[in-house]
């Protein structure tokens, strides 16, 4: 099986924009006194997860972004938990619930304009489904769109798979912080994919370690270009 990262395409003269974020975020952490990393980065999106039900007062605080004291985004974490999927990693910044805000322009079937998360119509949902295509599990955008008949995006909520191959993980990642547990956010400009840490039953998923890396198998390739759906490109990741 061959993997591939996906990417946006601009070739196509899509205009489609969203000025838009997910409903609620964890806030950034401040920096650690001892190693200074803090802050947060907003790649980790599940767009399923529903916090309306939180207390109003907490759900204030799950709107801003701005890094707070680590015993704060702590305690916002554990209120959460119990609402993410088991297999969630909550890290600083990460997004919840539907992608909100305003669009405009033309779309594809598919649809990225950051990296880090992947769009796409109801019908090309409905249709990669039908071609057996696994791991899509989305949920509709709050996007007021101009113009007449605005498109009907979802964003897709990705599982964290994949690992790097031995060979060019970090070395900095050995020696985390012994007072956050954090280490330096340093990834290999050339990707090598340790094929043991592949998964064998989703087709599209976010790395789990390189949380802006959104990767698809062979099969969900194929099954775009069947169906012709623009709006993405892929290209092939080493794997090892
Ligand atoms: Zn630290």
């Amino acid at each position: 099986m061959k993997f591939y990262k996906v990417e946006e395409d601009t070739s196509l003269g899509f205009t489609g924009r969203l000025d838009a974020v997910n409903k609620w975020c964890l806030p950034g952490v401040e920096p650690c006194p001892k190693c200074r990393l803090g802050g947060g980065v907003p790649w980790l999106a599940y767009p399923c997860v529903d916090l309306s039900g939180l207390p109003p007062q907490v759900l204030r605080k799950l709107k801003d972004p701005w890094p707070v004291p680590f015993e704060e985004f702590s305690r916002l974490r554990e209120l959460v938990r119990p609402l993410a999927p088991s297999w969630a990693l909550l890290e600083p910044g990460a997004q919840f619930g539907p992608y909100t805000g305003k669009g405009s322009g033309s779309f594809g079937g598919l649809f990225m304009q950051d990296p880090f998360a992947l769009f796409l119509r109801r019908g090309a949902l409905d249709e990669l489904r039908a071609e057996g295509v696994r791991g899509l599990d989305a949920c509709p955008v709050e996007i007021r769109f101009r113009g007449a008949n605005p498109p009907e995006l979802l964003q897709l909520q990705l599982q964290l798979q994949g690992r790097l191959h031995v060979d060019v993980r970090p070395s900095s990642w050995d020696s985390p912080c012994a007072s956050c547990g954090r280490v330096s956010a340093s990834w290999p400009k050339d990707i090598l994919l340790d094929s043991a840490s592949l998964p064998e039953d989703v087709d599209v998923f976010r790395h789990r370690e390189g949380w802006a890396t959104l990767i698809v198998t062979e099969r969900f390739v194929e099954a775009v270009r069947r169906l012709d759906l623009g709006g993405v490109i892929f290209r092939e990741l080493a794997v090892r």
